[in-house]
């Protein structure tokens, strides 16, 4: 199981520095815990997270190692500064930023140059959803995303439905069910000499301590990537706990 926080672009600095610490004092046996942080607080956080078993990510990446791309973070960049992992295709990169596909797979492609694990995002919007196309519509962004001489060891698939997101909104546990049958079917078509190397398949959107336990039993559910109630301490806790 993995359950990881987005911290999206939250909190404030001490803020991070309290919840870091409270994650790194406790841990969870067999759950994997991964902190997406916000640029700026990737070393603060490195050092708090130190001594712990927590990964760190970065929430986004450039597809360059380096140049005139102001504002913008490279992989390298996150790998030096203390991340081993980084998210890409984020629904709010999507949206925010009009990222597409195939810059997506560029930047999975920049971050596996520097040895940084991918945590890619697909999800539906609620149109797709009740047009009956929600299956279609994550499988091409899969499709398009993910790149194909990617090493599966590195890969974590997070499905969000984008309606799902921040709305206390949540598929039925037959839906989330189907959509991570149909996510772990064409991941073992697309990586078929994976061998023993399982790519876990998390779900995304309104989890809370409250439906986590459901969430998280359901048959090819690897776990939860957790925006809000990350940001609660012992909110994210129970999540574990759950796991
Ligand atoms: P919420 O848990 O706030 O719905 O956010 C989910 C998410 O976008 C995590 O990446």
């Amino acid at each position: 199981m993995i359950i990881a926080a987005n911290w999206k672009m939250n909190p404030d600095l001490e803020t991070a520095g309290m919840l870091a610490s409270r994650l790194a004092g406790i841990s969870f046996g067999n759950v994997k815990r991964v902190l997406f942080a916000p640029h700026p607080y990737i070393i603060p956080m490195s050092i708090r997270l130190a001594q712990s078993d927590i990964t760190l990510g970065g929430q986004d990446c450039h597809t360059a190692e380096s140049g005139a791309h102001t504002g913008d973070v490279s992989a390298l960049m996150l790998r030096d500064s203390g991340a081993t992992m980084v998210l890409v295709g984020h629904s709010e990169r999507r949206s925010d930023h009009g990222e597409d596909d195939a810059l997506i797979m560029a930047k999975a492609n920049a971050a596996l140059a520097h040895n940084l694990d991918v945590m890619i995002c697909v999800g539906e919007t609620r149109n797709d959803r009740e047009a009956g196309n929600a299956e279609s519509v994550v499988l091409a962004q899969l499709q398009g995303s993910i790149p194909k001489a990617m090493d599966p060891a590195r890969l974590i698939v997070a499905y969000e439905p984008v309606w799902a997101i921040g709305t206390g909104l949540v598929p039925s546990s037959e839906d989330i069910a189907a959509m991570h049958e149909n996510i772990s079917s064409w991941l073992s078509s697309a990586f078929p000499n994976r061998g023993d190397t399982h790519i876990p398949v998390l779900y995304g959107g309104s989890v809370k301590p409250g439906n986590a336990a459901e969430i998280l039993s359901l048959p090819a559910v690897d776990g939860a990537l957790v925006g809000g109630a990350s940001l609660d301490a012992d909110g994210f806790e129970a999540i574990c706990a759950a796991a």
